[in-house]
């Protein structure tokens, strides 16, 4: 599919992360302080809230979708009103619309104002599907030999997260405290985290809900779209508390996401095949079709002050389940999944160096400290260091990308316990 065009000249280049072909969903708060739904288009949002009170867009057979700025109820409406607004959006923004000076009144600039989280997370779920990620984890924790957990190969290994946890992307993160014990101590001390870092994931956001166990072609059904997401994560913190049930308050501090929930429908064209099996699945867990997607991701930090430098890229086509794997499997036991539920790819690691999505494999648990354009070098994040994941799919003469997901990492307060 080649570049749709738009009367919004922004949205007609190959650089841009909003063309007609994307129509991401987010929400921002007006002049006045109102939280709208809008839809990027270039470097402007349309403003879907204001364009339904003035009855120029409705979904049909429903009152105020979009009264609250966001886009959990229209979420839960389904995949059929999903596609029917998308159609009718896509027509408003079409370089064909009849009367665009009509709509110049619903059009914001992006810069200067204030996003805020697009719909209400219902619960958040992390996994651990890379299989460069675990194997490279596993090593390091557990020696080559004992790479990957016994079940690595067979379920995709998830862990409850806090969906309270999560926040739009500029937000500042405060560098947390916690229980930490290095190798040669014998016990733990109450301590602010020293080996701070990011996890470069992908989020899929659950639009519909589900009763019982749903097959892998049902969950893909389920997904509305995808956000890219950074799960913080408290390393010297997880090392101590993980065993046996896994990270808790290492994860708890802040999840940041991209601002922007780019539809399904808009990836269409980038879908592809999880690599080749090692070991055969069980029969719930096989895909019906290609349900991952070709997207360029990145991770750039910036120091107090100064220049940004990448240091990480990689590819979403790198894991080894898809969402919908993840999704089918979470609901094996029964468990009821809701609409606003938030999963986590896990880690995005690739093959290479420099295609890993973490900071405690890019420098090998610390020992390997990587140098960034300023001259100064990190191991794992500094206060005051900017951390920003971008992504997105390269199509004919476009982009269909996410945004930026940024956020300043703070020093920790004084011991939260001395008052
Ligand atoms: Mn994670």
């Amino acid at each position: 599919m080649p570049l749709m065009k738009s009367w919004v000249d922004s949205a007609n280049t190959d650089t841009t992360d909003f063309p007609l072909n994307n129509l991401p969903y987010g929400a921002f708060l007006t002049e006045e302080g109102e939280q709208h739904c809008g839809v990027a288009i270039g470097d402007m949002i349309l403003d879907i809230t204001a364009l339904e009170a003035d009855g120029v867009l409705a979904v049909p057979d429903e009152e105020e979708v979009f009264f609250f700025g966001d886009w959990t109820e229209f979420m839960a409406l389904g995949a059929g009103v999903w596609e029917g607004f998308r159609t009718a959006v896509t027509e408003l923004l079409s370089a064909d619309y009849a009367d665009p000076q009509g709509l110049t009144e619903y059009m914001v600039p992006q810069v200067g104002t204030q996003l805020v989280l697009p719909f209400a997370v219902s619960e958040y779920t992390d996994f651990y599907a890379s299989l460069n990620h675990a194997s490279n984890v596993g090593t390091m924790f557990r020696g080559p030999e004992n790479a990957l957990p016994p079940n690595w190969l067979s379920i995709p290994i998830g862990y409850n997260g806090r969906a309270s946890s999560v926040q739009v992307s500029g937000t500042d993160v405060r560098r947390p405290w916690g229980q930490l014990k290095a190798p040669d101590q014998e016990l733990p001390v109450f301590a602010p985290c020293k080996r701070f870092d990011i996890e470069l994931e992908m989020g899929a956001i659950v639009g519909q809900p589900s009763e019982g166990p749903v097959t892998v072609g049902e969950a893909d059904d389920m997904i509305f779209g995808y956000v890219l997401l950074n799960d913080w994560s408290a390393r010297d913190i997880q090392a101590w508390e993980y065993q046996p049930l896994g990270p808790f308050q290492s994860k708890a501090t802040a999840t940041t996401i991209s601002p922007w929930i780019v539809p399904k429908a808009a990836l269409e064209p980038f879908r592809c095949d999880t690599p080749e099996r090692q070991r055969p699945l069980l029969d719930h867990l096989k895909e019906p079709g290609p349900m991952l997607y070709d997207i360029a991701l990145e991770v750039g930090m910036a120091p107090e002050g100064g220049e940004e430098t990448v240091i990480s890229q990689t590819n979403y086509n790198q894991m080894y389940y898809s969402a919908a794997q993840q999704l089918a499997h979470h609901t094996t036991s029964g468990c009821p999944m809701s609409v606003g539920d938030l999963l986590g790819s896990g880690t995005i690691s690739g093959v290479e160096k420099h295609q890993r999505g973490a900071l405690l494999e890019i420098t090998w648990g610390g020992k390997d400290p990587i140098t960034l354009d300023s001259g100064e070098t990190r191991t794992f994040i500094e206060d005051g260091d900017t951390l920003t994941l971008r992504g997105g799919a390269v199509g004919d003469g476009y982009r269909v990308g996410f945004g930026s997901c940024t956020a300043k990492v703070l020093p920790a307060l004084d011991d939260p316990y001395k008052r």
